[in-house]
């Protein structure tokens, strides 16, 4: 008996000549602490060099059957063991959409607007910003969960005082289209936006890496300051087990699968030969990791503390 938990606690209480009489008597009348559901914090703020860049999370939410989005080109049976390996179900999956913001110390710069302007800009200000703190709003493509919160609900600009950046490439792309999501949230804002190239730079220390395939023009960005690296990787790989692990795994989302699948493999490459770490727009929260080669493919690393020394 004196191994059990309860009873080793009680003796260790017994000991405690100081316990308060409230403590000792509250727990009998107290009703028992609420289930609150699972819950994460909003922001983390790391950094690298002399900025600081904060992954925001603007939303999360499961998803069903996700053979049906990753994994197209392989068996059930296949995506059923790569999965169960990782400790995986396979019947649901988890999404998150995670929005970065850079404050450069002389701009702060917001790397994609999520689904809605209110549910980004609650984890901003979270965060400790304001929306129109924001000097810089940077679009790395045009699909929903980028572009869905450069307004809110009644329309208005999210960022009033922003100029905006995207890729030449990919505006031209959704431009060339009919496509209502593009005409609502980005073609308003196309007299404020600067169009840029691969390679080309937003500020000093954030430059444009095209990454192309997820969309025609699908940009990433590298942040770097003091000899520190972020590479924000947008959609590039929206898996850390699918996507890494089998980089050649074709993805409903990707608009060009192949093209998709070697830019996967080329940056994913270079992340791990050169041990920078990453934020995956949709990598488990709080979205930042690290890259090693594994077989044929990749695994992915969760940061831990390297960018908080
Ligand atoms: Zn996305």
């Amino acid at each position: 008996m004196s191994s059990s938990p309860k009873i080793s606690r009680r003796t260790a209480l017994a000991g405690a000549a100081a316990l308060p009489l409230a403590a000792a008597t509250a727990g009998a009348t107290r009703a028992a602490a609420p289930m609150m559901g699972v819950q994460v914090a909003p922001f983390q703020r790391l950094k690298i060099g002399s900025f600081e860049a904060t992954t925001l999370l603007a939303g999360s939410v499961p998803r069903k059957d996700p053979h049906s989005i990753f994994g197209l080109n392989v068996d059930a049976d296949t995506f059923k063991s790569v999965s169960a390996a990782a400790n995986l179900p396979t019947d649901a999956a988890q999404f998150f959409f995670t929005p970065t913001v850079v404050n450069t110390g002389a701009e702060l710069v917001l790397f994609d607007t999520g689904l809605s302007g209110e549910g980004t800009t609650a984890a901003l200000e979270a965060a400790g910003y304001t929306a129109d703190q924001v000097d810089v709003v940077v679009i790395t493509h045009m699909h929903g969960d980028h572009i869905g919160g450069m307004t809110m609900e009644d329309g208005t600009p999210t960022y009033p005082n922003a100029r905006y950046v995207t890729g030449r490439v990919e505006y031209d792309a959704w431009a060339q289209q009919d496509n209502d999501n593009f005409k609502a949230k980005v073609e308003p804002f196309a007299d404020q936006m600067t169009f840029i190239e691969d390679g080309g730079s937003v500020a000093s220390g954030l430059t444009a890496m095209g990454a192309f395939g997820h969309t025609p023009g699908h940009m990433n960005y590298m942040v770097e300051s003091d000899d520190t690296q972020l590479y924000l990787g947008a959609d590039f790989a929206n898996h850390y087990v699918w996507s890494l692990g089998h980089p050649d795994w074709e993805v409903s989302f990707d608009m060009d699968k192949p093209a998709a699948a070697a830019t996967r493999r080329r940056i994913l490459d270079m992340l791990a030969a050169d041990k920078v770490a990453f934020v995956g727009y949709h990598m488990p929260w709080p979205g930042v990791g690290y890259v090693e080669t594994r077989d044929s493919g990749f695994v992915y690393v969760p940061h831990s503390y390297q960018l908080m020394l």
